[in-house]
């Protein structure tokens, strides 16, 4: 099967096409003339559904988007679906400073949406990962927020300490497209 993906950003069309090895999925990135999507919706499974029905009605083809969002607890959800805009981990640490590691909880949540030309039904699934964030960032390996998220499921590195192989076997990004392959 060949899906086509609605992100050109050369880090994530690797990191999918690692998960997706094996499988008998063949990905492409998202051709360069389709417009930008405007991802003005205020949940996840909006923004990652716009951007799948927009790139499979310009291509005629399965294409898979996702949406991905940082949820800290002491910041009320925040910055959530807005973690795109929010400013990075550095602003981040500067909303939590003084919140002691007790109270620093936080989960990344990715929606990945499939959308087929041909009127079949969407699929939706949900990866989550739980994890502390850090009062000083560790590692220079990954993107956005890696730095300052520690995963409660490894071995207390960060995100960016990791290998990609190990990020994606724990990852919200990961967790969410194992969950697609057995949906497929
Ligand atoms: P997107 O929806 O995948 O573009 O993710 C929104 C924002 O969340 C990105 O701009 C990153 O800052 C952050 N983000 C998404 N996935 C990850 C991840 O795996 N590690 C760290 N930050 C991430």
């Amino acid at each position: 099967m060949d899906l086509v993906l609605a992100t050109n950003n050369p880090g994530k069309v690797s990191e999918l096409r690692d998960l997706l090895a094996h499988s008998g999925v063949t990905v492409m990135a998202r051709p360069e003339h389709i417009p930008h999507t405007v991802e003005d919706a205020d949940t996840l499974t909006g923004n990652a559904a716009k951007k799948a029905r927009e790139v499979c009605a310009a291509v005629n083809k399965p294409a898979l988007a996702d949406d991905t969002g940082l949820f800290v607890d002491a910041l009320d959800g925040a910055p959530g679906v807005q973690t795109a805009r929010f400013g990075g981990w550095e602003k981040l640490l500067t909303a939590m400073d003084g919140i002691p590691v007790s109270g620093r909880l936080a989960q990344f949540r990715t929606v990945v949406v499939v959308a087929y030309p041909d009127g079949r039904p969407e699929l939706e699934v949900e990866g989550t990962t739980n994890g502390v964030i850090l009062t000083q960032p560790r590692g220079d390996r990954g993107f956005g927020y890696d730095p300052v998220f520690v995963p409660n499921d490894g071995d207390g590195r960060s995100f960016a300490e990791m290998t990609t192989a190990e990020k994606n076997s724990i990852s919200h990004r990961g967790r969410a497209l194992q969950n697609l392959l057995k949906r497929l």
